[in-house]
């Protein structure tokens, strides 16, 4: 696709993408390798010409055009991601149109976040001086992207990159590459220089030699936790974004909105097959709600059906490979052998696995420390406030959290005192709005998405300085 346009010579086999729930051939792309690594940053290095000499108007019409286009074949966009991620229809339409509603955000940022006055008076002796800064490009970035939602995690990257006058070297999933590549169609047929994004469709041995590439300036990463770490290790003086997992917490307090609460953390835990880096993984209830709350987010959760994510009647899609599943079986085995107690599912069939609930899970199980990644939620009694802002801290990292309760002074103590990216009140931590501040906090944060702030992440100020004496 995309990669035609380098006419790279690709000499491995191609990559096949495969339709997560039955294993059917979705399509091919190239598999390029390290060794195309020189070519690809020779045309990074003209993209990154090319996309800082783009008036602002031009990267925002380009965005704008391309979002539109992208809302014109929203159909096609969410058949695509169930596909080849295996969403739902309804979760993959959601992903479209939030893809739409970024691109059109970083059209915006292109517009109005061009820099400021620095008040050079305010320090004595600088009275005759006047001057700004300006957001100036960074020049060349590699962009690397999971599976999971494999259109709008790249527009996160794409948008802002473009909107700041940079080029990309987009390394998506090798597992879920086609959106992307559709997606770069369309910014390219709005008129974006073809190498201002070159699409490098290939695994970790491709992602580890872009990391190391001398001329890059910056990696904006997603995915996981063994990745990120492995990336810091390789990629030298460049800046770092690090968007990681999470494990989130959601607090259900005594005083809330019960069945409210049950509605919101069913949809937070098994969305997207839990495949979800802010689903809710750990359900803390207050012990005088908790067999009320345990009795109603089970049945619910029995009732959600696991498979064809192509059918209306699906609620639950495949994970992304039958190995991914029997990964998540095997963390709730070991949990299991560790004295926790199974409430409903544990069912895996194929890459299929139904959604799971447990209680009494031991603190130093994997399924209580790390991100599970997978329809798999735990419920764990609390008697105090206290104890639950302890309980929800205790992972050394953190995404999103949520706490329910009918209480403004709780709401506001728990927005305090957790340690998170963001807490959200009266909802899950599925809750995200592409223009918001997103990242972590703890172990592995390392910087913003949003699109402002992913955008102030890929530019960095240049100073004017007048000296004029009166
Ligand atoms: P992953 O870390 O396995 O892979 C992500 C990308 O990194 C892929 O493109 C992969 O090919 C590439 N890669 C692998 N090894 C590499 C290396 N050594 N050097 C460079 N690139 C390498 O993640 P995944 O399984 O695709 O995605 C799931 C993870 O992503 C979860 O942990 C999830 O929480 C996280 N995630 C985070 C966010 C966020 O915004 N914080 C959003 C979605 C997913």
């Amino acid at each position: 696709m995309n990669l035609s346009r380098l006419a790279l010579a690709v000499v491995e086999p191609p990559i096949d993408v495969l339709n997560p729930f039955d294993g059917s051939l979705v399509g091919t792309v190239a598999k390029v390798g390290a060794a195309q690594v020189p070519q690809l940053l020779e045309q990074g290095r003209q993209g990154a010409r090319l996309c800082a000499a783009l008036p602002r108007h031009r990267r925002a019409r380009i965005l704008e055009q391309a979002a539109l286009a992208i809302e014109r074949d929203a159909h096609g966009f969410a058949r695509l991601i169930v596909d080849e991620a295996g969403k739902t229809l309804v979760q993959a339409q959601k992903e479209v149109k939030r893809c739409v509603n970024t691109l059109k955000l970083s059209a915006e940022e292109a517009k109005r976040n061009a820099g400021e006055v620095v008040p050079f008076d305010a320090y004595e002796g600088s009275e005759s001086r006047q001057g700004w800064f300006t957001r100036e490009p960074l020049g060349l970035i590699v962009a690397i992207t999971p599976y999971n939602d494999p259109l709008n995690l790249v527009a996160h990257k794409l948008g802002p990159a473009i909107a700041g006058g940079n080029a990309v070297i987009l390394k998506p999933s090798e597992l879920a590459p086609l959106s992307a590549l559709r997606l770069v169609d369309y910014l390219v047929q709005a008129g974006l220089p073809e190498a201002v994004v070159t699409v490098a469709t290939g695994g970790a041995e491709l992602g580890r030699a872009l990391v190391a590439a001398r001329e890059v300036r910056m990696i904006s990463f997603t995915g996981g936790f063994v990745t990120g770490e492995q990336i810091a290790r390789t990629a030298g003086l460049k800046k770092l974004a690090m968007d990681l997992g999470g494990n989130a917490p959601v607090i259900v307090m005594g005083d809330c909105d019960l069945p409210a609460a049950i509605d919101s953390c069913v949809s937070g835990a098994f969305w997207a097959a839990g495949q979800n880096c802010i689903g809710t993984q750990r359900l803390l209830v207050q012990a005088s709600v908790y067999e009320a709350f345990c009795e109603g987010f089970v049945r619910r959760a029995e009732a959600l059906v696991a498979g064809d994510p192509a059918l209306a009647s699906t609620d639950i899609g495949p994970m992304i490979t039958p190995q991914a599943a029997q990964n998540a079986e095997q963390v709730v085995n070991d949990a299991l052998r560790d004295g926790a107690r199974l409430l409903c599912g544990h069912r895996r069939q194929g890459s299929c696995y139904g959604a799971t609930v447990l209680e009494n899970v031991d603190h130093a199980s994997r399924l209580w420390r790390e991100e599970v990644f997978a329809p798999v939620v735990v419920l764990q009694p609390f008697d105090t406030f206290d104890e639950a802002i302890a309980l929800a801290n205790e992972p050394e990292y953190s995404l999103h959290a949520g706490i329910f309760t009918g209480n403004l002074a709780t709401a506001m103590s728990a927005a305090r005192r957790i340690e998170a990216g963001g807490v959200m009140i009266n909802d899950s931590s599925d809750y995200r709005f592409d223009a918001m501040p997103f990242g972590g906090s703890k172990y592995g944060s390392l910087g913003r998405e949003g699109v402002r702030f992913a955008y102030e992440e890929m530019t960095q100020p240049k100073v004017v300085c007048l000296n004029t004496p009166t």
